[in-house]
């Protein structure tokens, strides 16, 4: 038979834990309330105490374990000192005024001390919200170690005690060292040493107790330590043993000052939380209050990683309330087509081959978003040659179906030529009439377009933004298609959306979906991830430039049986000029190189009209090998074109590579994607075997998140992502989806955050817009 102490200690000991591990309700397995059934019968005050713990807030939850745990405290103990955490928080330092502040007072009206300000405008800091949230940049170590006997040589340590002798040497001239023997708890000594710090000594006074940092050496039984950090013990202690956060420096600013500054603001703001605690509970995130302590002065590791974890989730949460709001539109009311089935059977039965399995999936969820009422605001992904456009053109035959007007916008007369094409091919047989709207046009052709989109004569119209422009009136357009690749801005697109129909953006480029949750939040998203059958997939080769010669000579060898090809030169990044430069001496290289071919070049500094002029004859085969910077659009098709060198694949991006070698691969011809490397790095090789590996586009994506981060990212809309600072794209999917779950239920219960219960929320959300310099928002 257990004792009744027995059990005291078996309910003790968890609620002990649960405490210690910041009342996060995690320690007691099964939950509060099991625990409290299964062992706090005997106990009702204790069960009292606590009772109701899951639905209460942080605070209530320590000071009713405190309770519980006074209450359970063994005969003649008194009850366990478990560091709470404000105890854990570094003293106040002595101010004469404590008012409380709001986080928008600027800080040039806090008392700081002298040069305060100029310190903080070179950190880019104004008001007491952005020394809070101005987090470390990384964390220290700084603990005191129990015992030198773990030390490994070259780690980095903090060692604590009492100086019991010191020591200068003068080993050369110039050189100085300080060394000051420590003597610890357990009777170790250590030795300190300080190179050139003159300035160090008038510290070192013998029985004084210290507290260091630095690279620790062995010497057998005897460690040495270089120190980088030295406080007195007993100094409130900000800068070492505990884990310290590392800022990001600036000439002149010291950490400690950072620190001080952190402090006091986080002293002086009533933190309050813009998450309630429902929320907070429901995806297990701490209160702000202590996410902000843990970030700056965590007491443990468990501390800042569950501020970390918080603060993450804030910055993804305020990503996508502002992604969600910028495309506000969605929530509105679209159009509302039949979208039946039946039509859909019917287009595809007029097409020469099948859907794939995802081309279908996805044209089921546009269907559906067609059907409803909601205005659909959908991003279509996939590859190149994944079949977007075939899956866009059944989209606006259903409009049409409807009698609505479709329009399909591309990013530039090639591609929307191009485009013209496809639709007429699928589009004009089942009796739809389709149009081009372009500036290459005649200033009478495009009157007489534009009477008869306005009047209804046209079904769909293809073109470039043209489309968008002040002229164009619509009869009634249903439908718009946006090809994106990145040009258009969401203000342009808020133009086409100006009426109101549905929106479909297609884009070529996978990316990640965390990269889409985030920077393309205001749509959703579908994903064709399949190709058509029967593809030969490109065949790539990655080559050290020594072997330059003879890929030319396989390229030649493709040209004489009637093959062209594409030479892409290397990207440079400062400037225009000097990439045109090199594309033309490339040019020159490669008539020299390959006298039998006809070669001819592309570059960024040409017209529009000029490079549709280029495209149209390498399209006619008027010459052989198309030299070209990285301006040859995606989605361009000339399906004779079956190699492509790329130059110096080292300075592309993955995915811009990826993106680049979808340009051959377009016909039934095995193709060929050569990547000469002009740097042998182990680094570089690896990188660019992932392209020589894989043709799936969205495992390239993942790759090149992983790598390079999302900063580095091209090709990607930036607004928001500038602001991650906690975050990693490339492994907080989950966080992501969690963040934008919220996001989406707060907006769809409020979608203008006029609720006073989201005020803090809404005022949060427009000073991290502001500092981003984001106007769009609410
Ligand atoms: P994307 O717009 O994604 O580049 P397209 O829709 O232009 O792709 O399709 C590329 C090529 O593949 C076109 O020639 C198209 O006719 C063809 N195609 C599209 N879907 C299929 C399919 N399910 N089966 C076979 N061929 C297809
Ligand atoms: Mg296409």
């Amino acid at each position: 038979m257990p004792t009744l102490s027995d059990i005291q200690d078996k309910l003790r000991r968890p609620l002990e834990l649960e405490l210690a591990q910041g009342c996060q309700n995690r320690a007691v397995s099964g939950g509060m309330e099991r625990l409290l059934d299964t062992f706090a019968r005997p106990f009702p005050k204790v069960r009292e105490a606590l009772r109701g713990y899951d639905g209460l807030e942080h605070a209530e939850r320590q000071t009713a374990l405190q309770a519980a745990l006074v209450l359970l405290a063994p005969e003649g103990r008194p009850a366990p000192k478990v560091p709470t955490r404000t105890e854990n928080r570094p003293a106040l330092p002595p101010e004469s005024d404590t008012t409380p502040l709001p986080p928008g007072t600027e800080l040039a009206k806090v008392n700081f001390g002298p040069g305060a300000g100029r310190k903080f405008t070179s950190l880019g800091l104004h008001t007491l919200r952005d020394l809070l949230h101005n987090y470390p940049r990384r964390h220290e170590d700084r603990r005191a170690l129990p015992s030198l006997a773990e030390v490994e040589d070259g780690q980095k340590v903090t060692v604590v005690g009492v100086i019991v002798s010191k020591n200068r040497r003068t080993p050369r001239p110039g050189m100085f060292i300080l060394e000051a023997t420590l003597e610890n708890a357990w009777g170790e000594k250590i030795k300190c040493t300080w190179f050139n710090q003159a300035w160090v000594e008038k510290g070192l006074k013998e029985g004084l107790r210290l507290i260091v940092s630095g690279r620790a050496k062995r010497f057998g039984r005897t460690v040495q330590v270089a120190a980088e950090h030295m406080e007195s013990v007993g100094q409130d202690s900000l800068s070492t043993g505990r884990i310290i956060g590392i800022y990001d420096a600036k000439e002149g600013i010291s950490q400690d000052f950072v620190r001080k500054a952190t402090q006091t603001a986080l002293n002086r703001v009533p933190l309050g939380d813009y998450l309630t605690t429902r929320w907070r509970g429901l995806y297990g995130l701490t209160d702000l209050p202590d996410a902000l302590w843990g970030m700056h002065f965590p007491s443990d590791e468990a501390h800042l990683a569950r501020a970390n974890h918080r603060l993450r989730f804030d910055e993804y949460l305020f990503l996508e309330l502002r992604v969600l709001l910028q495309g506000e539109d969605a929530v509105l009311l679209g159009k509302r087509f039949g979208a039946a089935d039946a039509d859909m059977q019917g287009f595809e039965g007029g097409l020469p081959f099948r859907f794939t399995g995802a081309q279908r999936r996805v044209l089921y969820e546009i269907a559906d978003d067609m059907r409803s009422e909601r205005q659909m605001a959908r991003l279509l992904q996939g590859d190149v040659g994944s079949g977007k456009t075939a899956v866009a053109a059944c989209a606006l035959y259903l409009a049409w179906r409807d009698s609505y007007q479709g329009a399909l916008m591309a990013p530039t007369e090639i591609l929307a030529r191009q485009h013209y094409a496809s639709l007429t091919g699928y589009l004009t047989p089942l009796g739809v009439r389709v149009g081009l709207l372009i500036g290459a046009l005649t200033p009478k052709q495009k009157a007489e377009v534009q009477r008869q989109i306005a009047v209804g004569e046209l079904d769909i119209v293809v073109g470039t933004q043209a489309l968008i422009q002040e002229n164009v009136q619509w009869h009634n357009l249903g439908l718009a298609v946006v090809d994106e690749e990145h040009r258009f801005g969401v203000m342009q697109r808020r133009k086409l959306l100006a009426g109101r129909p549905d929106v479909l953006v297609m884009s070529a480029t996978p990316i990640p979906r965390s990269l889409a949750l985030t920077s393309y939040g205001d749509l959703e998203l579908s994903v064709i991830d399949e190709l058509p059958p029967g593809r030969t997939p490109i065949q790539t080769k990655l080559i050290q430039d020594t072997a330059r010669r003879q890929s030319y000579g396989f390229v030649m060898k493709q040209i004489r049986e009637g093959r062209q090809a594409y030479v892409v030169t290397a990207l440079i990044e400062e400037s225009e000029t000097l990439e045109v430069l090199a594309a033309t001496q490339l040019a020159e290289d490669l008539k020299v190189l390959l006298p039998e071919a006809r070669v001819g070049l592309l570059h960024g500094r040409m017209a529009a009209a000029e490079k549709d002029d280029v495209m149209d004859q390498f399209r006619r085969r008027d010459f052989d090998v198309l030299v070209s910077t990285t301006v040859i659009e995606v989605g361009v098709d000339v399906p004779n074109a079956t190699v492509m060198v790329i130059e110096n694949a080292e300075r592309f991006g993955l995915s811009q590579l990826h993106q680049l070698r979808g340009r051959v691969g377009r016909g039934s011809a095995q193709s060929y994607c050569i990547l000469v490397a002009g740097e042998h790095s182990q680094k570089t090789r690896k990188r660019l075997k992932i392209i020589e590996d894989s043709t799936d586009g969205f495992v390239i994506a993942e790759a090149d998140l992983k790598l390079r981060g999302h900063g580095e990212l091209r090709g990607t809309r930036q607004s928001g992502l500038d602001e991650l600072r906690l975050g990693d794209l490339a492994s907080d999917l989950e966080i992501i989806e969690a963040a934008r779950e919220l996001a989406k239920h707060i907006l769809k219960h409020d979608p203008t955050l006029s609720h006073p219960g989201l005020a803090y929320l809404k005022a949060e959300l427009q000073a991290r817009s502001s500092q981003i310099a984001y106007r769009e928002v609410i």
